[in-house]
């Protein structure tokens, strides 16, 4: 497993259902990883199927799956186990994105399932949280967090086997962030109030891009970004490494 404590910053790029072999050769020959701080962990989350050829050009880069089975293995026709995933060199793994939680129903209980399997397999979970807007106008943000947080981490966990990133739903993919004020202040709430998750790496995503990323990881209590759109862009991406 890797000693998530000797990072900086993490920086995820979450390709989500996008990409074909043409876009990972022109990709790779774009992504420029000249100059990237060794403090820094750089994961590359792709669709599965590109995995092998992705961890052939990752160099310093590692591979990371964007969902995993909550079932270890069997009668469960089209997932994907936690232990297939080691197989195929994975090191991180992103449970309960946002678009799982809406579109596919995941609730909690199955992120921690997850969450446990990839575990046993030595692979760092990275678990996302977020509010809706509704949520936020509500003043609700912080008792959400908190309740995901407390449902979703495996029972044996540490600061040192699990991420956590923060992705407010509303600034996914919207061009919208929560200022940095915003996003420090709930990271700072996480970090201190949340005895479940003392020490614990978090990260900000919610429209990350080029120009916003060094701010954001300039933020006192932000550990790094998940970037989705963003980080199809190989140039901006390779900025965002270097943010
Ligand atoms: C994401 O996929 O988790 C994400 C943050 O997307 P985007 O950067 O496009 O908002």
């Amino acid at each position: 497993m890797l000693e998530i404590k000797e990072f900086n910053k993490i920086i995820v790029a979450n390709w989500k259902l996008n990409g074909s072999s043409e876009f990972l050769e022109a990709y790779f020959e774009e992504l420029d990883l000249k100059e990237i701080n060794s403090d820094i962990c750089g994961i590359v989350c792709p669709p599965i199927t590109y995995f092998q050829n992705c961890y052939s050009k990752l160099h310093s880069l590692h591979l990371g799956g964007q969902d995993c089975s909550k079932f270890k293995e069997g009668a469960y026709t089209g997932e994907i186990s936690a232990s297939m995933l080691r197989e195929s060199n994975c090191e991180f793994c992103i449970v309960g994105h946002s678009e799982r939680r809406q579109v596919f129903n995941e609730k909690n209980e199955e992120i921690k399932l997850k969450a446990e399997l990839l575990l046993e397999e030595k692979i760092i979970p990275i678990i996302c949280i977020g509010e809706t807007f509704e949520q936020k106008k509500a003043n609700e943000t912080k008792k959400i967090l908190k309740e995901q947080i407390i449902k979703s981490l495996p029972r044996k966990t540490s600061n040192e086997l699990v991420v956590i990133a923060y992705e407010p739903i509303w600034a996914i993919g919207s061009g919208i962030t929560p200022s940095p004020q915003e996003i420090n202040n709930i990271h700072e709430y996480l970090k201190k109030e949340i005895q479940d998750i003392q020490g614990y790496k978090i990260l900000y995503g919610g429209s990350v891009n080029s120009n916003n990323a060094n701010e954001i990881m300039s933020l006192e209590n932000v550990d790094g970004v998940l970037v989705g759109g963003a980080s199809l862009k190989p140039k901006q991406f390779s900025e965002i490494l270097r943010a």
